[in-house]
C-alpha cells in the first residue's frame, strides 16, 4: 500500500502551517517554530504566491491533514463532486468518516498517522468484523471497537486511561468503560473544525 514517508514536519513547513501530525508531541515541541522555511535551497526572498498557488497550498494542507494520498484526494473530490449539496462540504465529510480519522477523533489514537497504522495492523473492528482498511467510509450506527487481543497490549492499557478527559465530537458516542465507539449520525460541516479555505479546494479541481 502506498504511503507518505518523507518528514511530516516539513509537510507543515511546505504549508506554512502548523497542521498537528504528530499529535500532542507537536504540543511540546514544534519544527516549525525553529525553522519557519519552506524545506529546500532558500532562493533569497519569496515570491508571492499565485491564486494557482495559493489554491493548491490548501488543497496540500487538506490533503496533508487528513494523510491521503493524491490518486485517493482526487476519488474522494469526484465522489463528493457527485453528491448533491456543496462539493466542499461533502469533501470534508467523506474525510471525516474514513476509519482512520474516527478512531484518532475518539481518541484511541494520537494522530491520524497513527490511527491508520493501528487500523492496518488490525487492532479494530467494525460492527464486530475485525477491519484493516483504513479508507473505508464509516455510516450512521456503526460501532468500532477493539479487535480480541489487542485489548491485552500495553498500548490499549495506556490509551484506554487516557480516554478519561477525552472529549469527542458530536456525531460520536465514545463508552469510556467499555472502550467502544459509536457513530450517532453522520457528520455535518458544522462538526468539522472551519481551518481550511475549502472553497480553494474546490476551485483547484475544478479548472
Ligand atoms: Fe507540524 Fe507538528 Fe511538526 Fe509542528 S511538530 S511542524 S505541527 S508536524
Amino acid at each position: 500500500m502506498a504511503r507518505y514517508t518523507e518528514a511530516v514536519c516539513r509537510l507543515c513547513r511546505r504549508s506554512g502551517d502548523k497542521l498537528m501530525l504528530k499529535g500532542s508531541r507537536c504540543i511540546a515541541k514544534c519544527t516549525l517554530d525553529k525553522r519557519p522555511k519552506a524545506p529546500g535551497p532558500q532562493l533569497g526572498r519569496r515570491r508571492r504566491l499565485s491564486d494557482r498557488g495559493e489554491q493548491l497550498r490548501e488543497k496540500q494542507k487538506v490533503r496533508y491533514s487528513y494523510g491521503v494520498l493524491e490518486r485517493q484526494f482526487k476519488r474522494i473530490f469526484a465522489e463528493a463532486e457527485r453528491k448533491t449539496g456543496i462539493t466542499g462540504e461533502n469533501l470534508l465529510v467523506l474525510l471525516e468518516r474514513r476509519l482512520d480519522n474516527v478512531v484518532y477523533r475518539l481518541g484511541f489514537a494520537d494522530s491520524r498517522a497513527q490511527a491508520r497504522q493501528l487500523v492496518q495492523h488490525g487492532h479494530f473492528d467494525l460492527n464486530g468484523k475485525k477491519t484493516d482498511i483504513p479508507s473505508c467510509f464509516v455510516k450512521e450506527g456503526d460501532v468500532i471497537s477493539w479487535h480480541g487481543k489487542s485489548i491485552k497490549s500495553e498500548y490499549y492499557k495506556m490509551m484506554s486511561k487516557a480516554l478519561g478527559s477525552k472529549t469527542v465530537p458530536g456525531w460520536l458516542n465514545l463508552d469510556k468503560e467499555k472502550i467502544v465507539g459509536k457513530v450517532l449520525s453522520l457528520p455535518t460541516p458544522d462538526d468539522i473544525e472551519a481551518k481550511y479555505n475549502i472553497a480553494s479546494v474546490v476551485e483547484y479541481y475544478s479548472r
